[in-house]
């Protein structure tokens, strides 16, 4: 914020982003290694958005198939193993199970046919990958073995099932901060609080972005000669306001995440409302969606009622009966509006993402899905005409490893700086240390060790008091949202108990001076993301 303030008004950009989900931070990332300056502006924390609320799923193109898009599938798979190259301690092979049986277009022929043209169309999709995230073929299993992998499924007329892999992304916040940051390593500027209010223009030509620091208040001004928004839902109020035509219409997705042991395998089955849903283990829970409302919803309706929760479990119990769950089940709703179009008289989610030019230097993304956000960013920044530069060769669009989404290494690294700082990790604490941060965690406990927070935060929960200090002084962390949810795995699957979110209040109003009121009414703030 104190360098946005002090440096940024005066500095030129070639490119100022409006958002700081996945399709703007992609887009900051890929101008910034192409050689362009940028500027990226968040009203909120980087990934709070759609990005914070998503299934979880690199999806591999099936969908794509189903409806002919034989080229749209083709990209889906070479993008899916993008994923594998950029992150691959955040990405994880994850089967999924559709049951055949129950008409013509379920019969075991029809989906056998599909598999078998999918898996030749995915003939690359492993290339080059490390045997643990090489996916094996999609195939049809026997009845039999459909119960075996999923215990608890309704067999009512089923013949067996069609079993596929993509991959999940096993920490999509840490995943968003790793992409953040490896922006900045770039030489991006990133401004998470900053919202942007109108363009910016000398005569007719556009000349950046007025904004505001949504912390302070304290508005100032972005020079830059082109606008990318990435604002996602945000987009269409700023569609409206600046005049840039029609964005299409919003309804509310969600997902709920329940308090029930899940076993490793993803369901997909048709709910009460006619759509298809998918029961997908992550984090050890089941994490089920996506639901979605039939009609458009205004800004004020994103957030679901009790009684709308209720109407989503509903479905979930028809489409999974073995689940039978309650409100009480339920640790976090994961909900947000995104693009849709009409078809058959109801709204659909959009298919695919595009990207629009308005004229006069501005530029949007209509974003649909996380997985295929880094092509559409690199084809936003082909249309705004920022390709390589001369001296950022090498910046083609192939897939490169991105900065800590690795953990090569990192067990090495972490037991050298656990020597250096003469400490002993539990093996709960080496665990997740290595599982979140991958090759960082040797420099969180070197923080944590000069800042003498090595002690747990709760005696229930692995993690350092050091890392909450971490994620703001290393990490852009402003508010206590930031580091719960989102910095670190405290408050990620909801409310972590043990007193750890007081605790962690506590540290943080220590470190960062806020009075007493400001500290409860982070609390506050923090505990509403996990209600329902
Ligand atoms: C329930 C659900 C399940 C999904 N599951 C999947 C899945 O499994 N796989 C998949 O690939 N996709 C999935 N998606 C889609 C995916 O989540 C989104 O397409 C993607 O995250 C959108 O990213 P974005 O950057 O466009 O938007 P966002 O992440 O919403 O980012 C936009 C950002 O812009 C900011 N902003 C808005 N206005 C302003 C302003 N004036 N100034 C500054 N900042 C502003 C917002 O605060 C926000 O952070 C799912 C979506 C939902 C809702």
């Amino acid at each position: 914020m104190s360098e946005f303030r002090r440096s940024l008004p005066r500095a030129s950009f070639d490119l100022a982003i409006v958002g700081g989900g996945v399709h703007g931070l992609f887009a900051a990332l890929e101008a910034a290694r192409r050689g362009w300056k940028v500027v990226l502006v968040e009203r909120d924390d980087f990934g709070s958005g759609l990005s914070f609320n998503h299934q979880r799923t690199v999806h591999g193109g099936l969908r794509a198939l189903q409806s002919g898009g034989i080229a749209r599938t083709r990209q889906q798979v070479a993008e899916r193993r993008a994923w594998a190259v950029m992150v691959p301690h955040l990405v994880r092979p994850l089967p999924f199970l559709l049951p055949t049986g129950g008409g013509v277009m379920r019969s075991r022929a029809v989906i056998g046919t599909a598999l078998r043209l999918y898996e030749w169309l995915g003939a690359g999709k492993n290339q080059g990958l490390p045997p643990a995230l090489q996916l094996p073929p999609a195939r049809l299993v026997s009845r039999l073995e459909a119960l075996a992998r999923f215990p608890g499924l309704d067999d009512t007329g089923v013949t067996g099932a069609a079993v596929w892999y993509d991959y999940q992304l096993r920490h999509p916040d840490r995943f968003n901060w790793v992409l953040a940051s490896a922006a900045i390593r770039a030489g991006a500027s990133l401004l998470n609080y900053v919202e942007a209010i109108e363009p910016l223009r000398v005569g007719s030509r556009l000349a950046g972005l007025r904004v505001r620091d949504a912390l302070s208040g304290i508005e100032g001004e972005l020079h830059a000669s082109r606008v990318l928004l990435c604002a996602g839902a945000g987009s269409a109020s700023l569609f409206e306001r600046w005049q840039l035509g029609a964005f299409p219409p919003l309804v509310r997705a969600c997902n709920v995440l329940l308090n029930r042991p899940a076993h490793d395998t993803a369901l997909a089955a048709r709910g009460r409302s006619g759509r298809m849903l998918t029961a997908t283990p992550w984090d050890g829970l089941w994490l089920v969606g996506t639901f979605q409302t039939d009609e458009p919803a205004a800004p004020a309706a994103a957030v679901p009622s009790r009684a709308d929760v209720e109407a989503m479990l509903d479905d979930a119990n028809s489409a999974f009966p073995s689940l039978k769950a309650t409100l009480d089940d339920v640790r976090l709703v994961h909900a947000g509006l995104t693009p849709a179009t009409w078809r058959r008289g109801r709204a659909e989610l959009l298919p695919e993402s595009s990207v629009r030019v308005h004229g006069g230097g501005l530029y949007s993304i209509v974003g649909v899905k996380f997985t295929t956000a880094r092509l559409t960013a690199l084809d936003a920044l082909d249309r705004i005409g920022l390709g390589p530069q001369r001296h950022a060769p090498g910046t083609g669009r192939a897939p490169q490893p991105l900065p800590h989404g690795t953990a090569d290494g990192a067990a090495e690294r972490l037991a050298e700086a656990c020597r250096s700082v003469g400490v002993s990790l539990d093996p709960d604490v080496h665990a997740h240390l290595l599982d979140w941060y991958g090759t960082e965690a040797a420099d969180v406990v070197r923080f944590s060790a000069a800042a003498a927070r090595l002690q747990r935060l709760s005696a229930g929960l692995p993690l350092l008091e050091g890392e909450l200090i971490y994620a703001v002084e290393q990490a852009r962390a402003c508010r206590l949202a930031d580091v719960v949810l989102r910095r670190t795995h405290l408050g990620t699957t909801g409310d972590p108990g043990h007193g750890a979110l007081d605790r962690a209040a506590d540290i943080l109003a220590t470190h960062l001076s806020w009075s007493a009121e400001r500290r409860d009414e982070e609390v506050r703030l923090t505990r509403l993301r996990w209600a329902v």
